[in-house]
């Protein structure tokens, strides 16, 4: 058994932080998402730390979408982090925790009229996907007199090892503009009244577990950046994007740490800049790095069936966690209150959801499981709760923050109550 620093175990129990897993099922109820702060700020300080080791003009993004709770965005916040936002949703929410508005990047290939919008009232700076999207940005800046500093989203063409539904550098995604029309887009920038090309950003994907695409990616952006050069674009900033993987699998997964990323990647910048003769700022948006193992999902188990497996069926399903479902993702799971049992036999870990797919572990080797066991799944804090729904009718659960022996809700459990709120009987059926 192979546990992060912040994951303990103290009389068969599974600890986080300074707390009993078990005591927090018991007073929270579960499920029960459960943060450790500690842990997300020894995070922030390891990566930034790795990349201002070589360089101090760095700054670093939190891509919000991972986890938007205003709890996590504060702790960032008070770190110093800044957030790729994708929505307006994540503006406001990344503003509210204290964020500044020019260390936020509006990102996303769908921005409504309205986001452009607010992105120019609030003085956010754009990553532009398309042509279109510029044009339409020059005019809502215009309309209010205002000049918006922009990057444009490169498409480097790079395949990455990863899970195809989060490669999003590929030649065929959906994201960026095509390397080979970038110089167009920076001419039409130049020319747009209301737009500053400031930088220049890319992301190549997620969950990646090899530094070499993301050298391979600053090569590109190196390149483009010295043909801008040419063109008279004079660019404050270098955005690398996020997407560095964790060790989902501790037992067998080699994972890329943070110094070991920065030893891939700053080289190139800095030779790329050294040769170039500028010194822009270096932007980088980790999301899962700096969230996903500061978070246990605690869900307990509601009945034990042996059929053709013997499954566990528990009180968390892919409407908590959709990541296994989606991404066949693997997580880690513990039996909380028995860590001290042996391993007697396989469990499949099945949520209450109303679909086979609906499976948050396979074949795990675990204690004897009873009704009434609390399980752990490990490493829930990035694309965990943000992607959770009501499907089925389920009201989310709550969200528990540990800051040393503090505890306490950041998000509480929805009730049946909010499932109904929004709904409306139409007219005729009143
Ligand atoms: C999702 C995303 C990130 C963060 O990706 P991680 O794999 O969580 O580090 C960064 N930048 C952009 C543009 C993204 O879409």
């Amino acid at each position: 058994m192979i546990l992060p620093p912040h994951l303990t175990v103290r009389g068969g129990h599974l600890r986080i932080g300074e707390h009993d897993t078990v005591e927090l099922a018991e007073r929270f109820g579960t499920p029960l998402y459960v943060t450790d702060e500690m842990r997300i700020r020894k995070n922030f300080k390891r990566l930034s730390g790795a990349l201002n080791d070589y360089y101090p003009d760095i700054r670093v993004l939190y891509a919000a979408k991972a986890n938007g709770n205003l709890a996590i965005l504060r702790v960032l916040a008070s770190m110093g982090a800044g957030a790729d936002v994708f929505s307006a949703g994540e503006v406001t929410l990344a503003l509210a925790a204290g964020m500044r508005p020019e260390s936020l990047l509006f990102n996303g290939s769908s921005k409504s009229p309205s986001d452009l919008a607010l992105a120019v009232e609030k003085g956010v700076r754009v990553s532009v996907d398309s042509l279109d999207e510029l044009r339409q940005l020059d005019r809502a800046a215009g309309a209010v007199g205002k000049t918006v500093d922009i990057a444009f989203r490169v498409n480097p063409e790079i395949t990455v090892p990863t899970h195809p539904k989060i490669a999003t550098g590929l030649a065929t995604s959906k994201f960026g503009i095509p390397a080979g029309d970038i110089l167009d887009a920076y001419h039409q920038a130049l020319a747009a009244e209301h737009i500053n090309p400031a930088g220049i950003h890319c992301h190549i994907g997620s969950q990646i577990l090899d530094v070499e695409p993301f050298a391979r990616e600053v090569d590109v952006l190196i390149d483009l950046t010295g043909d801008l050069i040419d063109i008279g674009v004079d660019l404050a900033f270098i955005d690398i994007g996020g997407g560095l993987g964790i060790p989902y699998r501790r037992e067998t997964d080699f994972a890329p740490t943070p110094e070991e990323y920065a030893g891939a990647v700053m080289p190139v910048f800095l030779n790329g800049i050294r040769e170039l003769g500028i010194a822009p700022e270096l932007w980088v948006e980790p999301g899962r790095w700096l969230v996903a193992d500061s978070t246990i999902l605690l869900t307990r188990v509601n009945s034990v069936k042996a059929a053709h497996k013997t499954f566990a069926n528990v009180d968390a399903g892919f409407n908590l966690l959709i990541r296994p479902a989606m991404y066949d993702s693997y997580h880690e799971v513990f039996a909380a209150n028995k860590m001290d049992a042996c391993l007697e036999r396989e469990y499949s870990i099945a949520g209450p959801i109303c679909e086979t797919g609906d499976i948050l572990a396979e074949d795990r080797l675990l204690p004897d499981l009873a009704a009434g066991d609390i399980i752990a799944v490990l490493d829930a804090g990035a694309y965990g709760f943000a992607m959770s729904s009501q499907y089925n009718s389920r009201p989310r659960c709550a969200e528990v923050i540990l800051s040393g022996e503090n505890a306490g809700l950041m998000r509480r459990a929805e009730t049946i109550d909010d499932l109904t709120a929004p709904m409306e009987i139409p007219p005729w059926q009143a």
